[in-house]
């Protein structure tokens, strides 16, 4: 969907002028000639973004500004300033109210188009992030709440500049809202950049023998800092750099002269937008991991075992190297339930679950079967190494008590184990279950608490 930008001023050839602009650049266009209209469309959740004129009668561009900031439902909207060259101030009155960015008047093309699209995408991410939150079932708290909140200050800034003079003064601007750090050698910034956390990079375009936007693109290609956000310090006759920056992935550009105010805002919107898209990215993480993860014990499920296992068969086909598999079940676990009820019965299986984590190697694949039956693969083991395994675990399981939360009692478990391991006879991962299934079920039979390795 292309972004809904909503223009608001008084004069309707100004209106029509960016509504030209913005259209010919495929945004979606509404206007306004007045604030209580603008509130009115904001409040209906319209648009995405608002570019707003200062100056109108009866309720100015700040009231406005100020209004939407204070409502919850528009609060998240992304609103530019449009201020007048001669009016310094209004900068600093925009910023008060709640702004999110500024223009100067007349509208300088490079910098609309850029302005309105890093808002665009940083609206884009917050909208997906409180959409993630509210679908997700794992209680993050108000999205809202949280998608506002981000105030976009204490960022890591990294300035690459090498002009003291410029340095200097941008670093103070900036140091009373977060933590600036100087690098004046392009190549050393690249390596601090990829060592560290930060949160953006200023990159000044007239470094001494160095062209900045090389940076920019090493920056944005390079896995470590491929997040992070960059600005652009250019100077007035740069623009066609400066386009080109935006075009490799820069987010936004300053002009010097910088201004304070200016620089401040276009920081902290970065920041913000980047702390949010890597909240999303958590976000994802987190589900990503959930839908493989066995809720009560933590360990990997069924599904995720199908998929992996299938690869380690025919991985282990391919090579003709080993492969086991250990089905793991507890003993007369259903009177585990019956005596001391199911939440006992489910405590039984979150200790199971970390013995045999504990017994096993970060390259054994442990899983929940389902029910009281766990899955452990071991690749690379012949079926001598596996009934060793398989042994530990029994021994370790039976020999000490599992103890519970409440530590009133504790409770004797055993376990019964079927191993098996793959035969060049055997056509698919299901074939290597089935025979531990089997020599499991005489584990069983013999009298439960044992290991039974499947004959090859
Ligand atoms: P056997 O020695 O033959 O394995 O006997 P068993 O009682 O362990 O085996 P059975 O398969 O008859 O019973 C398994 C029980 O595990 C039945 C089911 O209610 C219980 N169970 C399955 N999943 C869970 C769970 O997540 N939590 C709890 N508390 N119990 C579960
Ligand atoms: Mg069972
Ligand atoms: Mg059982």
């Amino acid at each position: 969907m292309s972004a809904r930008v909503l223009v608001v001023d008084d004069i309707a050839t100004n209106v029509k002028l960016l509504e030209t602009k913005l259209s010919a650049e495929y945004f979606d266009v509404l206007t306004a000639s007045n604030g209580p209209d603008a509130l009115a469309i904001c409040e209906q959740g319209l648009c995405d973004l608002v570019l707003l004129d200062v100056m109108m009668p009866d309720m100015d561009g700040f009231e406005v500004c100020r209004r939407l900031k204070n409502s919850p439902t528009t609060a998240h909207l992304p609103v530019v300033m449009v201020t007048a060259l001669d009016q310094p101030s209004d900068r600093l009155k925009g910023l008060d109210a709640g702004a999110d960015d500024f223009l100067t008047k007349p509208v300088d093309d490079t910098a609309l188009f850029a302005r309105v699209r890093s808002l665009v995408r940083l609206k884009a991410v917050t909208d997906e992030l409180r959409a993630r939150l509210m679908a997700s079932r794992h209680g993050f708290g108000d999205p809202l709440a949280t998608a506002t909140a981000e105030t976009g200050q204490n960022g890591r800034v990294l300035l690459v500049d090498d002009r003291p003079s410029s340095y200097e003064r941008l670093s103070a601007a900036l140091s009373q809202y977060h933590r600036v750090e100087v690098e004046a050698d392009p190549q050393a910034a690249m390596i601090r950049a990829a060592e560290n956390e930060f949160d953006i990079v200023l990159i000044s375009l007239d470094l001494q023998g160095f062209d900045g936007l090389r940076l920019c693109s090493q920056l944005r290609s390079l896995e470590r800092t491929r997040h992070v956000a960059v600005v652009l310090i250019a100077d007035m006759d740069d623009r066609s750099k400066v386009l080109r920056g935006l075009d490799i992935g820069a987010h936004d550009f300053l002009v010097r002269p910088v201004d304070r105010n200016e620089l401040v805002a276009r920081v902290r919107t970065q920041v913000r937008r980047k702390r949010f898209a890597e909240r999303l990215r958590d976000g994802v993480q987190h589900s990503m991991d959930a839908a493989i993860t066995d809720a009560l014990t933590g360990l990997h499920n069924r599904r995720y075992l199908d998929v992996r296992l299938a690869n380690l068969f025919e991985d282990s086909a391919k090579r003709g190297a080993s492969l086991a598999v250990l089905l793991l079940d507890i003993d007369r676990f259903k009177s585990i339930n019956d005596r001391f009820g199911h939440d006992a019965g489910d405590e039984v299986l979150r200790e199971f679950a970390t013995r045999i984590r504990t017994l096993t190697r970060g390259v054994d694949l442990v899983a929940r079967y389902g029910g009281e039956e766990m899955v452990v693969v071991v690749p690379e083991a012949s079926l001598d190494e596996a009934r060793f395994v398989a042994e530990r675990i029994r021994e370790r399981v039976g020999s000490t008590p599992f103890g519970f939360a409440d530590k009133t009692r504790a409770l004797d478990v055993t376990v019964s184990i079927g191993v098996a391991a793959r035969q060049p006879s055997d056509t698919s991962a299901q074939d290597l279950l089935k025979r531990a299934d089997l020599a499991l079920y005489r584990a069983k039979d013999q009298g439960r608490n044992r290991v039974i390795a499947a004959a090859a």
